[in-house]
């Protein structure tokens, strides 16, 4: 094939994903010097696009970048005013009190937001500053440079033919050049998975955990809303099938947002998170809250979970790595877009540094050392044991174990555990579907549950349908040769949005990929038992259109 010519423009800095972190880098960098060329690309449609969290946002990280955002209109409007957790059981539940709760888990001073909408407003403040923002501009190669660094990114490729040659239509995107590439791309990014494996970052330290975080917008009755209101539940329906729970956050305008997190690390292949979410509002405590009123969104997208012994080395030669990309979620707190802004502040202090300093051939390393012994590093380390106890001895030890470690954490920065291991990664944990039994899910009712591909019309996803499928199957024969006999194709069920199914063909069992659905959760590419499955990003512009999550 001919050499494919592009087009090459040149920064100081180029910021992967207009997230949190990816705006947060870019806002620093133009506070600390107005002349600096900063760029900022990121594959939704708009800013906000394929932004979802809960999302409970703890301000600290908007006070250390933005200490005036409350004069400057940032979209906080809605203060916690309540704090509830319950254990729930199938037929009630009962409230644990807050009193032996260590403070960090306490929501007062924090503010329920739609991200997206904070993004739109952190895009607003960048722009004002001189960034650059180029929405529906998917990053879909590194560019290295003649020592091995990263130097830059390929952006903006549209129109490939299905089979992924170039055709009439195809615009080749153009190459962006920084003395820093800035991979801000959140959980499991494409970009952020080739880097970690080709500079070996990942390296004596433990492996990256996730689960898959599912998420409504619900419109309920006026008299039921409670502004302000924060509930975490869990229990029921997972029970020992599972680690996870549930989130009910009251937003302003009688929305709420009601989310289920399931551990991705289950091992019996028949679990279907997304029925389990389903079920979950049939408890009582949530049907109460919910009947009468209409879901008006839904979204799903990973989440990180292995903490503070799981982040990779956050830097190489050329770049690196911010808030989700190296797994910055507080886990019990279910919060990281604090430590997505402060990872993005601290990354452009460093860049800056260096930038003055002429010596951009050098790694960032004040970065690492402010993430891992700074405001994030302390953050993360009182909860690193959390998560391992959960999957070591499931969720009532570990509800009391983990409490009494957060405390001692809190109280004398030790705990009497030292630093737990999370053994296999989640892929691994699967176990073959013999050992297990199948699950027998009630059928959705069409008024507090839906089915997957109903729900998925609301997350308004799209994908230009001639493009080559960017769910890539190293091996496409092991779906059916292999995960079918073995683990009953799991795929069918973890994937959220209803990507993955298998039919009869001509009386044989066929692996059908409808990548149209996908809502770049990430989910698959963890999952599969056989790491055959590889997300790369669509064309720019395609994925979900999330309105307000
Ligand atoms: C269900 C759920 C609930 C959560 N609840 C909370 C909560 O209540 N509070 C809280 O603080 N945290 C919460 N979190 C965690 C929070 O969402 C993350 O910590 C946070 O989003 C990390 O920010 P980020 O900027 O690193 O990545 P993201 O917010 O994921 O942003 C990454 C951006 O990069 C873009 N991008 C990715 N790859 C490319 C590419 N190759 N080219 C161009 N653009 C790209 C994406 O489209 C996206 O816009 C929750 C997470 C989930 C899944």
């Amino acid at each position: 094939m001919a050499e494919i010519e592009r087009e090459t423009m040149e920064y100081d800095v180029v910021i992967v994903g207009a997230g949190p972190a990816g705006l947060s880098a870019a806002i620093r960098l133009k506070q600390l010097d107005a002349d600096l060329e900063v760029v900022v690309l990121e594959k939704g449609s708009e800013v906000g696009a394929h932004i979802l969290s809960g999302a409970v946002l703890d301000p600290c990280g908007l006070d250390a970048l933005i200490p005036d955002w409350k004069e400057k209109g940032a979209p906080l409007n809605v203060a916690v005013e309540e704090d509830n957790f319950y254990m729930l059981g199938e037929a009630g539940e009962v409230r644990i009190p807050n009193f032996p709760m260590p403070p960090l888990m306490n929501n007062h001073g924090n503010y329920i937001v739609s991200m997206g909408n904070v993004c739109r407003w952190m895009a607003e403040q960048a722009e004002e500053l001189g960034v650059e923002i180029f929405p529906g501009m998917a990053c879909s190669e590194l560019v290295y440079g003649d020592k091995g660094e990263v130097k830059g990114v390929v952006a903006g490729v549209f129109g490939l033919e299905a089979d992924g040659s170039y055709g009439p239509n195809t615009e080749p995107g153009m190459e962006l050049h920084g003395k820093y590439v800035f991979l801000s791309e959140g959980v499991r990014g494409s970009l952020s998975k080739e880097v970690i494996a080709k500079y070996d970052l990942q390296a004596g330290k433990d492996v990256q955990k996730y689960g898959v975080g599912m998420k409504e917008i619900w419109e309920i009755d006026p008299a039921k809303h409670k502004q302000g209101t924060v509930t975490h539940t869990m229990g029921w329906p997972l029970n020992s099938n599972a680690g996870g729970g549930s989130f009910i956050y009251h937003l302003d305008n009688n929305q709420v947002y009601v989310g289920f997190v399931v551990h991705l690390n289950y091992k019996n292949p028949h679990l279907y998170p997304y029925m389990e979410f389903q079920r979950f509002k049939h408890h009582p405590m949530v049907a109460e809250l919910l009947e009468g009123g209409k879901r008006v969104a839904y979204g799903a997208r990973a989440i990180t979970e292995g903490g503070y012994q799981s982040m990779p080395k956050l830097t190489f030669p050329g770049g690196a790595l911010l808030g989700c990309s190296a797994g910055m979620v507080n886990v019990p707190r279910i919060k990281g877009n604090h430590n997505a802004m402060l990872s993005g502040k601290a990354a452009a202090e460093a860049a800056f540094d260096m930038i003055k300093a002429e010596t951009t051939d050098q790694e960032l390393t004040a970065y690492e050392d402010e993430v891992r012994n700074g405001m994030i590093g302390k953050d993360l380390k009182k909860v690193r044991n959390v998560k391992p106890m959960w999957s070591k001895w499931g969720m009532l030890p570990s509800l009391a174990l983990g409490g009494l470690d957060m405390w001692t954490n809190t109280l004398f920065g030790l705990s009497l555990f030292g630093t737990l291991k999370h053994g296999k990664n989640d892929a691994e944990s699967t176990e073959e579907a013999s050992k297990h039994k199948e699950i027998d899910y009630p059928k959705p009712d069409g008024k507090l549950s839906f089915d997957r591909l109903t729900n998925v019309s609301f997350a308004a996803t799209n994908h230009e349908e001639s493009q080559p499928c960017h769910l890539r199957l190293a091996d496409p024969n092991l779906p059916i040769a292999t995960n079918l006999p073995k683990f009953a194709e799991p795929a069918q069920r973890y994937c959220p949005a209803g990507v993955y199914e298998v039919v009869e063909k001509d009386g044989q069992p066929e692996f059908v990929v409808n990548f149209q659905n996908c809502v770049h959760c990430k989910t698959c590419d963890i999952k599969d038992p056989s790491q055959n499955i590889t997300w790369t990003t669509p064309q720019g512009g395609d994925g979900p259109n999330y309105p307000n999550m």
